[in-house]
């Protein structure tokens, strides 16, 4: 989801006249996607945190450096009470208003946008692939869950399930497959509840499926990650041999 959610910020960055490098030292914006599930992911980030504050000293220009995805969300205004390495807090559903928070740090203001929506799906943004020449690229079909097990964040971090409209997730596997792609993989928290509204009845995961298998026969279609409870057997009795 991490890598997606990379690719749709690019795309509304690079709409926004930004252009990624792959130089730290030429960068004027540093921007760092974090994951909380583990807190092991949440101290790796705290140490590249601590190597930037090393890597400022050593710069001659001034940089931003901001924290975007679950661990912002998590943490909100707590990461600019801890670090002042950063500037900019965004959490999974606040990347549409990064060019507006980054411009905030242009006048030495630190932002902060961490709400969660109940119908963000970023479905009009096309995500700008991080390597372009690979034939295999991910397609986010849903944000959120709302299953609330008992020792998972993310429905605390990335909020409450929300699929995306079907003419969408058409849209970009068809594009990739013009562009050569062979292998897409469907992503969301979980993948097999998708349901398009109403919430009894509506476009299922099973027909989600077989329209995206549609769009080009030789394609592979994966998916990533189901739960068991949200297994019908619509799902496996899928007929792909179009
Ligand atoms: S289904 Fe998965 S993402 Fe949702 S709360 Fe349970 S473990 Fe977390």
């Amino acid at each position: 989801m991490n890598v997606n959610d990379a690719e749709i910020v690019l795309a509304i960055l690079k709409n926004n006249d930004f252009e990624p490098t792959k130089d730290l030292i030429e960068a004027d914006v540093i921007l760092i996607l974090t994951c909380a599930i583990r807190d092991s992911a949440e101290e790796k980030i705290w140490g590249r945190l601590g190597f930037l504050k090393g890597l400022k000293r050593t710069r001659k220009k001034d940089s931003f450096a901001g924290l975007l995805g679950c661990m912002a969300e998590r943490l909100k205004t707590k990461v600019l009470e801890t670090s002042d390495m950063v500037d900019l807090v965004a959490g999974p559903d606040s990347y549409r208003d990064l060019p507006r928070l980054l411009s905030l740090t242009d006048t030495d203001q630190r932002s902060v946008n961490v709400l969660l929506s109940l119908d963000e799906t970023y479905a009009d943004i096309s995500p700008v692939r991080l390597n372009e020449n690979s034939i295999s690229a991910y397609v986010s079909i849903m944000r959120g869950c709302d299953n609330m097990c008992t020792y998972c964040i993310v429905p605390f971090t990335r909020g409450r399930e929300r699929s995306r409209p079907v003419s969408s997730i058409l849209r970009e596997v068809e594009q990739l497959s013009e562009k050569g792609v062979k292998e897409v993989t469907l992503l969301g928290q979980n993948v097999n509840s998708y349901r398009l509204k109403p919430k009894k009845g509506g476009l299922r995961f099973a027909d989600l499926l077989n329209r995206v298998a549609a769009v080009n026969p030789e394609m592979r279609i994966r998916f990533t990650s189901p739960h068991p409870k949200d297994f019908p057997d619509e799902v496996v009795e899928v007929n792909t041999s179009y």
